[in-house]
């Protein structure tokens, strides 16, 4: 929420307007223009609001469990290096966990959920809506709705209403009600576009808790300030433990939440190297995948410019990935400026080499990490080894594995 005012900063963004150079805006729809102006106008009241501030951070702690622990992934840390010796390379960095998958809830989402409910109250609104994919971010809007008694609908493609049963009845038993949208592939993207049309025609009471940092703005900024607690805890943390930054930084991304909240507070601090996983799925010369950065280009979705999957009519594709949490065909728009003005590289990760870390992490480290964070997990795997031991990388574990052992069982080709 503090931003320094220099020039160089990689930490500015975005101006008046929502741009991160080309990328964000505010591309909606007249009728939903004054609510938007309404949000941005309530969020510049409580960004810097010591209040504000105190509540969430009480929250934080007693409800959510912050702060997370950075940890040093001994056993991962061991693998990699017997790798790095059987290469004849003889070295391997130490690796850390930043621990999200500790929070309540599963995963970093509940960061970003509490700030949001807090921000609805203080407006004043009387019910809160949602968009989800595979459930997560809808699991965590329930939530925080039945514990600030909100009733809440939450907008889901029933394409994933069908896989995802286990999140519906989730929801369903904290009070929210969800609701199917039969429209497109009945998936996320389509999710959205129902929640902003519920938005539009119930301007005066409702408030849209969006779930990743897209969207038109101020959501990329909000979501992006809720979810730096995630670099600013670990920044702390590894001074502390290690006396230094890290050489390098890792982190999956779907819409991209987890990783701008890991990223932002490294931004400047040009010796950290920094790293965004995408979804590389089957492979980025199909269709199969969802890495908008690296075969994506520039388009309009839900609300703001930024790397989209697109076809040559400029149609919206449906991504794919083995992790429900990153399949969205596009990402939140300071990615695409980060991307583009080089300071972070986007890299894809496929199916198979998630599922292998995921196995990995789960046998050495006694950890099972979500698909979405053993995405990051593998680029550490590949890149750790021909690193030196004095070395250190953090990687961003943003949730929990509990939620994908169905889908792992049926890619091992088991039951349970
Ligand atoms: C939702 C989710 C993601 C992807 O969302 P981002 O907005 O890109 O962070 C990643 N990991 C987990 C565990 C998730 O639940």
């Amino acid at each position: 929420m503090d931003k320094p005012a220099t020039p160089n900063s990689f930490r500015t963004g975005p101006d008046e307007q929502g741009m991160f150079g080309i990328f964000g805006g505010r591309f909606v729809a007249e009728t939903l223009m004054p609510l938007i102006l309404d949000l941005e106008r309530n969020w510049n009241e409580v960004k810097n609001d010591p209040d504000f501030k105190a509540e969430l951070t009480d929250l934080s702690t007693h409800y959510a469990g912050r702060p997370s622990k950075l940890y040093f992934a001994e056993g991962l840390t061991r693998h990699l290096r017997e790798v790095s010796s059987a290469k004849g390379l003889g070295g391997g960095a130490k690796v850390y966990f930043k621990r999200e998958d500790l929070n309540h809830t599963g995963s970093h989402k509940i960061n970003n959920c509490l700030g949001q409910i807090l921000l609805a109250k203080r407006m004043g609104k009387k019910r809160i809506i949602a968009e989800t994919g595979a459930g997560q971010h809808g699991v965590a809007s329930a939530t925080v709705a039945a514990r600030f008694g909100f009733p809440c609908v939450v907008y889901m493609g029933a394409t994933d209403v069908a896989r995802q049963s286990p999140n519906v009845f989730r929801m369903k038993l904290l009070g929210a009600e969800v609701r199917p949208v039969t429209a497109g592939h009945g998936t996320l993207k389509d999710a959205m576009n129902e929640a902003l049309r519920d938005w539009v025609t119930n301007v005066e009471d409702t408030y849209y808790l969006i779930g990743t940092a897209a969207g038109p703005h101020p959501y990329p900024e909000l979501v992006r300030d809720f979810q730096s607690v995630i670099g600013s805890e670990a920044r702390a943390q590894i001074l502390e433990q290690e006396g230094r930054l890290p050489d390098t930084i890792i982190a999956c991304v779907g819409g991209g939440s987890n990783a701008i909240g890991m990223f932002h507070p490294f931004l400047d601090d040009k010796e950290v190297r920094i790293i965004g996983i995408e979804a590389g799925g089957r492979g980025l010369d199909g269709i199969e995948h969802c890495a908008s950065m690296n075969a994506g280009r520039p388009g309009v979705l839900h609300g703001n410019r930024t790397y989209l999957l697109q076809n040559s009519d400029g149609q919206i594709m449906d991504g794919h990935s083995i992790s429900a949490g990153l399949d969205y065909p596009g990402v939140g728009p300071e990615h695409s400026w980060l991307r583009d003005s080089g300071r972070v590289e986007y890299v894809p990760i496929l199916d198979d080499e998630a599922l292998e870390a995921f196995k990995l992490t789960t046998r050495v480290e006694g950890i099972i990490p979500a698909l979405e964070s053993a995405h990051a997990i593998a680029h550490a795997v590949k890149i750790v080894p021909a690193m030196d031991k004095d070395q250190i990388v953090i990687v961003n574990l943003s949730g929990r594995g509990d939620k994908d052992v169905h889908t792992v069982a049926s890619m091992l080709g088991m039951e349970i």
